[in-house]
């Protein structure tokens, strides 16, 4: 019921005509860059393109807000916008103008003289702190730029920032971009038909972010495996020793209520029985296999061993429905990839015999490529945290606000 009205509430920006409009889009451009600044996944823009160009085609004009990183203050080169100017005019085939601020006397006039076609690209909005706060007054300076709103931005759709929430009081018409739709749509085929064996999956850094969309989803799975910086904080929580592995303790409660519910509910909780560990952050480091609470002083947990691979696999084979996100380990060094590799591959053969798999987070979304699995799972979401929080709770104000 609760998806169907969301579904039947929201505009879409096929149903509307951008002839002479300026549309202001809300993308999630917040890829990843080198020490060189190049891109070195360009997928949250690609699957941005058929939304721009769909404007661009109608004989509109389009605004491009996003944010990349999270700036600890203001300005930082490293994440500034800039930086994909060239990716960007490539892919639009024009050459796409710059404000070095998303706000202000440069944003106003480039927008103001935007022609059919043009494409303006805004500084990154997380140089504003007015942006995180969901400030009024700035959102309402976004919102004048633009005719119309378009959001787009799957990956930002769990926060009520100014230019996703607060910005749609100020701008009449609000529509959902085609990424939008096409990630409400997967959320949508998980939620809605939940075959058994349900199993989640999670790994990762981004603990709390994860662990708390996680408990509001216990009542709906059958199997939750817990890997990466997530199986260390539970094993802290249960007084294990963690060594110098990477933990968010102001999680442990969080933790161990996750444990008891699944006790409760008959949830088959498995955390890593082993784990490799290294001395450092390194290629190069010295690596051991141990039992999972038992990780020596100033050595970390880097990945999960080989028999708790070999755990996962076992029941990610037997799902029938998978979520995952976050990486199992610390895949992008060789000797602490195991543990991710040996997921995707157990989720590819799922998925082969006709599970449905849906893998959100940009860094697992980068490791299921990396590792050749892309056309093997069901769906890759561009988001993370946005994709676990939508189907913890669908009824997101983001995205609610989109048409009414
Ligand atoms: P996602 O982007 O998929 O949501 P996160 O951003 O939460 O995932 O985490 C990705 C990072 O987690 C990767 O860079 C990986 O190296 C790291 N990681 C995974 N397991 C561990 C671990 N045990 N210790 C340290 N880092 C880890
Ligand atoms: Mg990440």
């Amino acid at each position: 019921m609760l998806i169907k009205n969301i579904l039947a509430l929201m505009r879409y920006i096929q149903d509307y005509n951008f002839k002479d409009k300026k549309a202001l889009i809300r993308v999630d451009f917040n890829v990843p860059l080198n020490a060189n600044l190049a891109i070195t996944d360009s997928t949250r823009i690609d699957k941005t393109l058929p939304t721009i160009l769909q404007v661009l085609k109608d004989g509109g004009s389009a605004i491009l807000i996003s944010h990349l990183g999270r700036p600890k203050k203001g300005y930082t080169d490293s994440l500034s916008l800039k930086h994909l100017i060239p990716y960007l005019s490539n892919k639009l085939n024009t050459q796409v103008s710059f404000a070095s601020d998303c706000i202000g006397i440069e944003a106003i006039t480039k927008a103001q003289n935007l022609k059919p076609g043009e494409v303006l690209l805004l500084e990154n909005l997380r140089f504003q702190e007015a942006e995180e706060q969901g400030e009024a007054a700035f959102a309402q300076q976004l919102a004048a730029l633009g005719d119309v709103y378009i959001n787009d931005a799957f990956g930002a759709a769990h926060r009520e920032h100014a230019s996703t929430y607060q910005i749609t009081h100020y701008i009449k018409d609000r529509l959902a971009g085609y990424l939008l739709q096409e990630e409400i749509n997967n959320a949508n085929k998980l939620l809605k038909h939940i075959k058994r064996p349900f199993t989640v999956i999670i790994g990762g850094t981004k603990i709390g972010d994860k662990l708390q969309a996680v408990e509001a989803l216990l009542g709906k799975l059958d199997n939750l495996l817990i890997g990466g910086g997530v199986a260390n904080t539970f094993q802290q929580a249960l007084g294990g020793k963690v060594g110098k592995s990477i933990t968010e303790p102001d999680q442990h409660g969080v933790a161990l209520n996750i444990l008891y519910q699944a006790i409760e509910k008959g949830i088959n909780l498995v955390l890593p029985t082993d784990v490799v560990i290294a001395d450092q952050w390194s290629d190069r480091a010295r690596i051991d296999t141990v039992l999972s609470d038992a990780v020596p002083e100033n050595w970390m947990a880097l990945d999960i061993g080989p028999h708790a691979q070999e755990l996962f696999q076992d029941i990610i084979q037997k799902s029938k429905t998978i979520l995952w996100t976050g990486p199992i380990g610390a895949f992008e060094f060789p000797s602490f990839s195991q543990g991710t590799q040996a997921t995707i591959a157990a989720v590819a053969k799922a998925t082969q015999k006709g599970a449905f798999s849906l893998i959100g987070g940009g860094d697992s979304a980068t490791a299921v490529a990396q590792f050749g699995y892309t056309n093997r799972v069901s769906y890759i979401s561009t988001g993370g945290g946005a994709l676990l929080a939508y189907l913890a709770n669908p009824n997101l104000p983001v995205i609610k606000v989109l048409g009414n």
